[in-house]
């Protein structure tokens, strides 16, 4: 980065300092991260000076000789990659990518049916606060308050009471499978459409570790930098039939001119997401995650819904006398960095919640495995019951970062 350091030595410094924070410590945040040189490349380069608003053959700028095929290329292989009949792959990112799903298959004041936030729902699932809430009716469902997982007799119940337009299975904090045939029959029986929102569990899709929900979704979206290890940004999938109306959605409905670059390294991404490494680090991504919830379960913590199915563990603080908010501040003090979260039926606010949420995917992509778990639980534990000691909390980021030397983080330059 000399041209960058010679022209803005701030904005430089930073990045910098960044780098060398995500080479040393453990970076546990399930919806984060490390992508390879390649798509770093690919999101650096000169497609970002192209505008190219529109589709392949119908855009409203000239100069599209190396843009058009880029972009049909991308599509082609995420409809490829999915097994999907139409891709659009413009959306900024997954919020925005589901904003264009509802504007097209909705009428404002029409109904949304997805998992409510505090029970690991997304916020563009239709919660009040987003305009998913303000522009459409909500009528959320939860998961079980004994098991903490979802009741399809319940969602099926609440869909034939509430008769939602749309019907949209995806989480952000939800630690099991989901029963995408069993939504798509629910969803078929009260006429809605289904969308599943697939943003965190792509990469365990791709790697046959969580069933797909093609063909049983309407609708799929996806992010693309979560466990696709992809960049910033956001997929559409969809029936052939709904294609059109999808696409207008997205440009000219919501978005202007697509960002070429990030086009291109979603490509990249789908290209490494189809080898058979990229299968196995999906698979690796779910066993680390079983090891971890298995080791702070041996500790004494209270992991919802008692394991997991996938790249996330949600844990309750409660019974260990700290807030989420308190134990994820002392995790990053000593560089383990997770976040607080509400779990099911919280009594807390959700800025200070009781639970923390903890993912596999950022580790494993640095070849950290299960015979590693015992000794990553240990040290979570050893300074959640520290929260008020900094000594231990240095003491313990030493560690980390000496333990990370060993577990070079792809696409990082800078090696510790
Ligand atoms: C992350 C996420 C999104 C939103 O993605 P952004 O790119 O942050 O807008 C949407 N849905 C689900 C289920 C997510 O986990």
């Amino acid at each position: 980065m000399d041209a960058l350091l010679r022209t803005d030595p701030e904005i430089h410094g930073l990045i910098e300092a960044e780098e060398r924070f995500q080479a040393e410590s453990l970076r546990l945040i399930p919806s984060e991260n490390y992508v390879s040189r390649a798509v770093l490349e690919a999101t650096g380069s000169i497609l970002t000076n192209k505008y190219s608003e529109g589709y392949p053959g119908r855009r409203y700028y000239e100069g599209q000789r190396n843009i058009d095929p880029l972009e049909s290329l991308v599509a082609e292989r995420a409809k490829a990659l999915f097994g999907a009949e139409h891709a659009n792959v413009q959306p900024y990112s997954g919020s925005p990518a589901n904003l264009a799903v509802y504007f097209a298959l909705l009428k404002p004041g029409e109904k949304i049916m997805g998992l409510s936030l505090p029970h690991g729902g997304h916020l563009s699932h239709g919660w009040g606060v987003s305009a998913t809430g303000v522009l459409w009716q909500s009528a959320p469902y939860g998961v079980d308050p004994v098991t903490k997982r979802i009741d399809y007799d319940a969602v099926r119940e609440l869909a034939r009471r509430e008769r939602p337009q749309i019907i949209v299975a995806g989480a952000t904090a939800y630690p099991r499978l989901f029963d995408f045939a069993a939504f798509g029959e629910i969803a078929r029986e009260v006429g809605a459409y289904f969308l599943a929102d697939i943003a965190h569990i792509a990469g365990l899709v791709v790697a046959g570790v969580h069933p797909s929900p093609l063909p049983h979704a309407d609708v799929v979206t996806t992010t693309t930098h979560k466990t696709l290890r992809g960049p910033r940004g956001a997929m559409i999938l969809c029936r052939g039939d709904l294609g059109e109306r999808i696409d207008k959605a997205v440009f000219p409905g919501l978005q202007g001119g697509p960002h070429n670059h990030t086009t291109a390294a979603i490509g990249v991404a789908l290209r490494e997401a189809a080898t058979p490494e990229f299968a196995a680090y999906g698979r690796q991504i779910v066993e680390n995650a079983r090891a971890l919830a298995g080791e702070m379960l041996a500790r004494g913590y209270d992991v919802v819904s008692g394991g997991t199915d996938n790249h996330l563990i949600l844990i309750d603080m409660t019974n260990r006398g700290l807030t989420g908010k308190k134990a994820a501040r002392a995790l990053d003090r000593a560089g383990i960095v997770v976040n607080a979260n509400t779990v099911p039926f919280d009594p807390r606010k959700p800025f200070s919640p009781s639970g923390i949420r903890l993912g596999t995917p950022a580790i494993t992509s640095r070849g950290i495995g299960v015979g590693e778990m015992p000794r990553i639980a240990a040290w979570i534990d050893e300074v959640i019951r520290a929260a008020d000691d900094p000594a231990v909390q240095q003491r313990v980021a030493a560690e980390v970062a000496e333990f990370c030397r060993a577990f070079p983080a792809p696409g990082l330059a800078l090696r510790v």
